[in-house]
């Protein structure tokens, strides 16, 4: 028996999504006095794979066949399904991202495994199996019961973190031939974006809200983000209404960000926005209204105009970093 975590990467390379993911899976391998075994689709070099070893896993199993250079989910699906049988796993940990909820119900199907989807923290009990998960935006919670046999966990993007357990994991490269009717995705074209900090892996984040009144008055904000390098995020009006990319966009029809630091300037703090960013270790508001939402929220605030602020604090922190 042994917790199987899948891995993603991106050009060969793991970002913190993957290495939280084994981090996690190897807390539930703890609580099941069992062992992590790592699963990583596409070319990945030994370097590479040697870190997920740093937070935990006993085993890697590489699989690198040239059908599965882009991610199709029936095929990884079937790969993950075949591997878990083979390593005889009862839990199975896939992130809860865009990859995750495509990837995690054809698993369950093919394994007759229930799911625990957007869990957040370690099981609550092991006998019955209970997965906490957080429900309606952050405002509730709920305790999932999974009865099955083997058990898919899919892990909420940043709510567990990154804990180094150094293991020097085992590495075995193997190939799993995929039947070519699996394989229904044809990627044409990749537009990357360059110099970015992603938002989802970003620890500082400085975001804007309906408060900056207008898409002109970003310079002060995206100085700012760059000075401390940090990711821009913005509340879902502004994304609406085209001052930001809506891939900027956090809270409960966003994306789900947990940065060590999140800089709200000029956002109330309703609920769908906090559903996206409540789980940032420290969160610093700056609004004008001493009585907004986000304050209720926030560790540190600044009752003032963000007009007035902004530049003020890109000078203190120009000031520090000299
Ligand atoms: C189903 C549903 C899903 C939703 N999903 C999301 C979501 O994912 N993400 C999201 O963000 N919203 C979401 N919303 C919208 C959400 O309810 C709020 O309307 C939105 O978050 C408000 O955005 P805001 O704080 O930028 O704007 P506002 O609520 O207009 O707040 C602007 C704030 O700026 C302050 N301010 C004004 N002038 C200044 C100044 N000069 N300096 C500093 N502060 C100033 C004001 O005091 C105010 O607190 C959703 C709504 C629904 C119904």
């Amino acid at each position: 028996m042994s917790v199987l975590v899948y891995t993603e990467n991106w050009d060969g390379k793991f970002k913190k999504l993957s290495f939280e993911l084994v981090s996690y899976a190897t807390g539930v391998a703890k609580m099941l006095n069992s062992t992590v075994t790592a699963v990583s689709v596409g070319k990945v070099e030994e370097t590479e794979l040697r870190k997920l070893g740093n937070y935990g896993a006993n085993k890697i199993i590489n699989v690198n066949n040239e059908q599965l250079v882009s991610l199709d989910s029936q095929a990884y699906a079937y790969v993950i399904s075949e591997i878990s049988r083979k390593e005889n796993a009862s839990v199975i940990i896939i992130s809860n991202n865009n990859t995750g909820k495509a990837v995690a119900p054809r698993l369950s199907v093919r394994l007759k495994a229930g799911i625990g989807s957007g869990v957040s923290k370690l099981p609550l009990n092991l006998n019955p199996f209970t997965v906490y998960k957080r429900a309606y935006s952050g405002n509730a919670f709920a305790h999932v019961i999974i009865k099955s046999d083997v058990k898919i966990i899919t892990l909420a993007q940043n709510s567990f973190g990154l804990i180094d357990t150094a293991n020097n994991a085992t590495i075995e490269n193997i190939n799993v031939s995929v039947d070519g009717s699996l394989l229904k995705t044809v990627v044409k074209d990749v537009q990357k974006q360059t110099g970015k900090i992603v938002l989802t892996d970003a620890d500082i984040v400085v975001s804007g809200g309906r408060g900056m009144k207008s898409p002109d008055n970003w310079t002060p904000l995206v100085e700012l983000a760059s000075l401390l390098d940090a990711a821009t995020a913005c509340s879902r009006p502004v994304s609406d209404e085209g001052w930001r990319p809506h891939e900027e966009h956090t809270g409960q029809t966003g994306k789900i960000i947990a940065p060590n630091l999140y800089i709200a300037v000029g956002i109330s703090g309703a609920t769908q926005h906090l559903a996206g960013v409540s789980s940032s270790k420290y969160i610093v508001a700056i609004n004008t209204d001493k009585d907004a939402p986000i304050f209720g929220s926030a560790q540190y605030g600044i009752v003032g105009d963000a007009m007035k602020v902004l530049p003020r604090l890109v000078d203190a922190v120009k000031a520090i970093k000299k």
